[in-house]
């Protein structure tokens, strides 16, 4: 199991391992496309593997059932309901399943991928067991952020943030999934040292169509031409709710850059378009950025609620253009 990045959290677990001093639950948190589900199941891997070295050998019997994910003991509990989410009756038999010893191995590893909506009656459901969990059980969840947990929760789990890769690692990385230099040049320069999103950029053609209108609408922002920003806003994949939704979000990203980059500029930009939010930066005012910022989150807002996009984008355009 190839882990890109994130050696830092690799090295604090094996020395925590070694050190016996492994705590029982940890938090993976960061942003989508970063490898959280790949270090959850290294975790995993690491803490059943027979040879108990804090780094899954790959070859025992526990190492190759859980990179084939048919491992008996590390249990990944169902999502579901209208949020698709961990529900209570979900984390109640999680509780009760706990106190049953590991079928094969050493241990057993409950894994929550996606945690983020998680209510919170789930959450208090899992407190105790948490808190107080039989010497072979372990907890891990991700999540794209800390918040969406109870401050309880918090303080009984590990955190471990994940972290974009170093440049020649995410070349690197493409390179050995198959894609060639000029593929891979043209992903990273949207998404940076994040493989997941890379990958997703180079796989999905909506992304990257969404990719280039928003590039171009923020272009359009910089000059301050509202007629280009209203044709950009116009185009007919907007019209469905989803690519709007993600639209908005990665337009926002290009602003929250530029905002950044005004109060400090070495700071890491996280959108799809460094540069043209350095060019905004320049253009705008962190007042006028904070407007622009609450334009889209209240716009995005409606296109969850289902309000006619073409009426709502040609508005947005006019109020982003007089922020
Ligand atoms: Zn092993």
């Amino acid at each position: 199991m190839k882990i890109y990045g994130n050696q830092f959290a690799l090295s604090t677990f094996e020395s925590m391992f070694k050190s016996g001093r492994l705590p029982h639950s940890f938090l993976i948190y960061g942003e989508k496309g970063l490898g959280k589900k790949i270090l959850a199941k290294y975790l995993a891997a690491a803490i059943l593997c027979e040879k108990g070295t804090g780094i899954p050998c790959g070859e025992c019997r526990s190492c190759r059932n859980a990179e084939k994910n048919v491992h008996p003991d590390i249990i990944y509990p169902e999502q579901s309901g209208k949020l698709n989410t961990y529900t209570v009756e979900t984390c109640r038999h999680v509780c009760a399943d706990a106190f049953i010893a590991p079928n094969n191995g050493s241990a057993k590893v409950y894994i929550f991928t996606d945690a983020d909506n998680i209510q919170l009656p789930a959450q208090n459901s899992l407190l105790k067991i948490v808190e107080e969990p039989p010497d072979f059980v372990y907890f891990i969840f991700t999540a794209s952020s800390k918040d969406v947990f109870l401050p309880t929760i918090i303080s009984r789990v590990t955190p471990v943030g994940v972290s974009v890769c170093s440049h020649d690692e995410c070349i690197r990385a493409l390179g050995l999934k198959g894609y060639d230099s000029s593929q891979i040049t043209e992903a990273m320069e949207s998404f940076g040292g994040n493989i997941g999103m890379c990958e997703e950029y180079l796989e999905n053609d909506s992304l990257r169509v969404i990719t280039s209108l928003t590039k171009r609408a923020a272009d359009s922002i910089i000059v301050r031409d509202e007629y280009s920003l209203l044709t950009v806003m116009s185009s007919p994949e907007l019209k469905d709710r989803q690519m709007s939704g993600v639209f908005l979000e990665m337009l926002d990203r290009i602003v929250r850059d530029s905002v950044a980059i005004k109060l400090n500029e070495n700071a890491v930009p996280i959108s799809c378009y460094p540069r043209g939010a350095e060019k905004l930066a320049d253009r705008i005012s962190v007042r006028s950025a904070e407007k622009i910022h609450d334009c889209l989150n209240s716009a995005a807002a409606d296109v969850r609620a289902n309000v006619n996009s073409i009426l709502l984008m040609s508005a947005l355009c006019g109020e982003i253009i007089n922020s």
